[in-house]
């Protein structure tokens, strides 16, 4: 190590500041700062990284890529359930650095941990359970034999929104599928991927087999990875920008490629719903990470009947919602950098002048943090951009509607096709809806739905593949079809 430290003590829990590379924390030349954001308060530095560093974690994936598709399923499986125990062993390491770098609450820092836990035992789970299909051949005289092989080394690009859930999830698909991996985190939050890293570590992951890097000029490490010819597959999650951008870059040497991107989250409340337990969803649902989540309800979207009913529950709800620093017990962290907290007082301002009405909140809290005040905006019409644009912030937007038709034909009115809602008594119409709205995710009268069983991911701008479900495996897995002949 020369100018860092390898090792950073936050709350009394040891977290590496290095990169992770061949089974090694290593250090660069270079650091940058790892911010606070509900006190902007600088807490470690940590290796940056570059093209040299991401390079040399793809030559270790890719010479572990044999070895690692070779390891039996059941071994694998046991290297998971280690890492599974020494998860839950961790806990309050992984909530308390979630909590700083992130800002979210304990208590969703929690929520976030038990879900990545189970995400990571539900792969243990699955990898003896992989398997091909074998059929006659139509002509007769052959056999149809379809088996499935990892893609390979895969580079995995996670945002700061949920650090450890989307590095758990998709390390844990293909890890378990027997790709070897290249991690980048996000330069927001890149201690919890430390901590997780670790875990792998000691899990017992052979060298190679789990890389790590830093950086604060992702594009670089991106440029240097995509054309790599021994890269096979790339995985992000973040805004539907960047994945263009990295989606055009894989089209070049046609590597495989899983997309999680942005949503609109269209939330629909009918005449005939259970109006406390659709505010009580649409709260959680608008207001869980500061509103700072791909899933979010972006619009709510109100049966007239019920609108002023709804409206009045939901704004006494959000004024009762505490905001400040996560370790506090309250309900709403800050907004994740100085910048962010900047383009949500603007999105409020551009709201206000096509005609919104603030019925809550609307101002930034007078703190050292970056923290906004949870807002409640009715919007008369249709409010035009915002059909499009991710709000990513502790804004509730609400819009009425007069019938099931309008709202359906509304909530499709979006580039967007992640996650819907809708809440209705009647299953029936509900059913109906649900085929009708052009989203990869309906929640029929829930307003958080990830599960490691599910299969989770979007269409239209949204994405491309799924992560969780056994989709989520087979996304790093290519079928290969063998012929064989039968006399
Ligand atoms: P972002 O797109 O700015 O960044 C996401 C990740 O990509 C980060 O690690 C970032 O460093 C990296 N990145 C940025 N430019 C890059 C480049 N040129 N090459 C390689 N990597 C690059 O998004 P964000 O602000 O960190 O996260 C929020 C976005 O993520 C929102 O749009 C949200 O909807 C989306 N998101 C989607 C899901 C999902 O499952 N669909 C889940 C969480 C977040």
């Amino acid at each position: 190590m020369s100018r860092l430290d390898d090792h950073v003590t936050l709350r009394g829990h040891r977290v590496p500041v290095g990169a992770y590379l061949d089974g090694r924390w290593t250090t660069t030349d270079a650091a940058f700062a790892v911010i606070n954001p509900s006190d902007a308060d600088p807490l470690a530095e940590v290796a940056e990284c570059g093209p040299a560093e991401a390079l040399r974690g793809l030559d270790a994936a890719a010479a572990s890529q044999e070895a690692w598709r070779s390891v039996p399923p059941r071994q694998r499986a046991e290297l998971f359930h280690h890492a599974h125990s020494l998860m839950l062993e961790r806990v309050d390491a992984f909530t308390d650095v979630m909590v700083l770098e992130s800002g979210k609450p304990r208590a969703e820092a929690e929520g976030e941990f038990g879900l990545s836990a189970g995400f990571f035992r539900w792969y243990a789970e699955q990898i003896a359970h992989l398997h091909g299909t074998y059929s006659d051949a139509t002509t007769g005289g052959y056999r149809v034999v379809t088996t499935h092989q990892p893609v390979g080394p895969s580079f995995l690009v996670t945002p700061w929104n949920f650090p450890l859930l989307m590095a758990a999830r998709k390390a844990g698909a293909a890890l378990a599928a027997g790709c070897t991996v290249l991690m980048k985190s996000a330069k927001e939050t890149p201690l919890t991927a430390a901590l997780f890293t670790q875990v792998l570590h000691d899990a017992g992951f052979p060298a190679g087999v789990v890389n790590l890097v830093h950086t604060t000029d992702s594009a670089a490490v991106s440029e240097a990875v995509l054309p790599d010819p021994r890269l096979r597959k790339i995985s992000f999650t973040g805004s539907t920008g960047v994945g263009s951008t990295l989606l055009s870059a894989a089209a070049r040497n046609i590597v495989n490629s899983s997309m999680e991107l942005g949503g609109d989250g269209p939330f629909v409340v009918l005449d005939d719903a259970d109006i406390e337990h659709a505010v009580e969803q649409a709260v959680a649902c608008k207001f869980r990470n500061a509103g700072q989540a791909c899933v979010a309800a972006n619009r709510i979207i109100l049966h007239r009947d019920i609108a002023e009913e709804f409206t009045e529950r939901f704004v006494e709800r959000a004024e009762a919602l505490r905001v400040g620093d996560g370790f506090d017990g309250v309900d709403v962290g800050p907004i994740i950098t100085q910048s962010q907290l900047e383009r949500v007082g603007a999105l409020v301002t551009r709201f206000v002048e096509a005609g919104a009405e603030v019925l809550t909140g609307g101002r930034e809290l007078d703190a050292k943090g970056f923290f906004y005040e949870p807002t409640v905006l009715r919007v008369s019409g249709r409010g035009g951009e915002f059909c499009n644009e991710e709000l990513f912030a502790p804004v509730a937007a609400l819009y009425t509607v007069d019938s099931a038709e309008e709202a359906v034909d509304f909530a499709n009115d979006t580039r967007y096709g992640l996650a819907s809602y809708v809440f209705t008594r009647d299953l029936n119409a509900a059913f109906a809806i649900s085929e009708r709205l052009d989203f990869g995710m309906v929640g029929i009268n829930r307003g958080i739905m990830a599960d490691p069983a599910a299969a989770f991911g979007g269409i239209k701008e949204s994405g491309l593949g799924r992560e969780g479900g056994h989709e989520g495996i087979y996304e790093f897995l290519e079928p290969k079809y063998l012929a064989i002949t039968v006399d």
